[in-house]
Parts: C-alpha cells; structure tokens; sequence
C-alpha cells in the first residue's frame, strides 16, 4: 500500500505571500492557500517525510502526524530544509532519533547550519532540548534500502543549488524537487511508468532555475506515469489554471492534477 499526502504544495514565499498576498491566485479557492514544501508519505510499511520546511510544525498538527520513521532531504533551500528544529518532537514522541537521508553535498551543509541536531551512534537522545537526527549521507550510484523500501536517489540539474530527487520501489512512486532539467541518463533510470510522479512547477513561465508548464509536460510525457501531481507552486499558479492547465495539455495516459495542502492519494 502507498499513501501520498502533500503537506505542504507552495514555493518558497508560501501563498499568499507577504509581497503580493494572493497574486493570481483566487483568493476564494482554498486550495491556493498554500504552506511551503514537504511531503509525507507510506510506502512498503516505512512512514517518511520528504523535506521540512518552516511550516512543519503546523503541517504535522493538521495531518496528525506523529511519527515518521525515516526523513529524506531534497535540497537545502530554507524552504525545504528549516523547520527541521521541529522534528525534536517526534523524538519527544518516540524515544528514538529518526533516520535522515541526503546527497553527500547536502549533508555537509545541513552539518555546518545544524549540526547540533545531527546524532551519532554514541549520542545520548535528549529530545527535550534537541531533535536527533542519524545521518545517512548517499552518493547517486546505488540505491539502497529502509527497511523493505527501495530508495534510488537521483541529481537533479539547473537548479541554483544541488538538488535531489528520488525514485521509490524501482519507480513505483518518482519524487522530483527543485529542478531545471533531467539529464538524458537520469530519465532513463525513471520511465519505468510510475504509479505516481510529484513534480515541482513554481511558476508557469519557469525561471532560470525552475522549470516551467510547458517542460514539466515534456519530462511527464517521457516519463509517461499514470498519475502526475503539480507540486511547489508560488502565487502566479491559480488551482482553477493549473488544472486546466493540465486538461489542455492532455497527457495521453496520465491523470495530472496540481497538488493543494492535504491532499491525500492511496493505491
Ligand atoms: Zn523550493
Ligand atoms: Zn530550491
């Protein structure tokens, strides 16, 4: 069984923003009320998060959330990466530091900005005053396994930052963050006609590193899921345009949607 539940589906400055409130968003449709990035999901029995972003907290609260027991980071952008402090609640919860995965690049720097969290087979857990997290640092050539899930992690190009990306049960479910491009030989490794495909849009336009409508269309039609969720979105992504959006570009066997905060999808 795979659950999916989108936590958060905004860019960076969230919607509305402090600079443009609601922008092209229908203010009316709470759907484009949106949190910054971070997914939860259930796959082969494991409970994991996909980034923490500084609205995690209220994200957890909503989703009644209490447990996760591995966390996957994308990139290290505030938005993906800050409310990682939070997360001590968890450990509060459970007794136990939680499992954290990033590319070697991206560990180093969660390191330097917040290394006190960072636990080690020595640590003694103390929840009370800090989260603990066990380090697992990857590189992109192999995949490995948390307990019964596979999980093939994959660079992704163009962004201002490296980013990550990962592929789930052999491409069962593929999550891609932050993005401008796909290298040739990483989509390879991801046509395998996933069950679902989570792609980040920011801004319909894209850019200079974010890819827009018009290429995130070209990657889902390589890629060719059954279900493409539009992720990431900043103010200029109406919930109502996006959607038709996606009609129009009628994706021959692929149901794609844009994401709004909570939704929930089970197969
Ligand atoms: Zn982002
Ligand atoms: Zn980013």
């Amino acid at each position: 069984m795979v659950k999916v539940v989108i936590l958060g589906s905004g860019a960076a400055p969230g919607v509305p923003c402090l600079s443009q409130g609601f922008g092209a968003c229908d203010p009316n449709n709470e759907k484009n009320v949106r949190m910054r990035a971070g997914t939860y999901m259930e796959i082969s029995g494991v409970r994991f998060l996909i980034d923490t972003s500084p609205d995690l907290r209220m994200q957890l609260l909503k989703n009644n959330i209490r447990a996760v027991d591995a966390l996957f980071y994308t990139h290290v952008h505030a938005d993906h990466l800050h409310g990682i402090d939070d997360l001590r609640e968890l450990n509060r919860i459970s007794g136990k530091p939680i499992d954290m995965f990033a590319s070697l690049e991206n560990m180093e720097v969660i390191r330097q900005r917040f290394g006190y969290l960072l636990a080690d087979a020595q640590s003694v857990i103390n929840p009370v005053y800090r989260a603990a997290l066990m380090p697992h640092a990857f590189d992109y050539h192999e995949s490995f396994f948390v307990g019964d899930l596979d999980v093939m992690p994959i660079p992704l190009a163009g962004h201002n930052l490296p980013s990550s990306g990962y592929v789930f049960n052999k491409g069962e479910v593929v999550f891609i963050a932050d993005f401008k491009d796909i290298n040739p030989t990483v989509l390879g490794a991801v046509k395998q006609r996933p069950e679902l495909l989570i792609m980040p849009l920011t801004t319909p336009q894209g850019t200079r590193y974010h890819a827009g409508f018009d290429e995130l269309m070209k990657f889902a039609t390589e890629i060719n899921p059954k279900r493409l969720i539009i992720n990431h979105m900043a103010v200029e992504c109406d919930y109502e345009d996006i959607m038709a959006a996606c009609k129009k570009a009628n994706l021959a066997d692929t149901e794609a949607v844009p994401a709004y905060d909570g939704l929930t999808v089970e197969f």
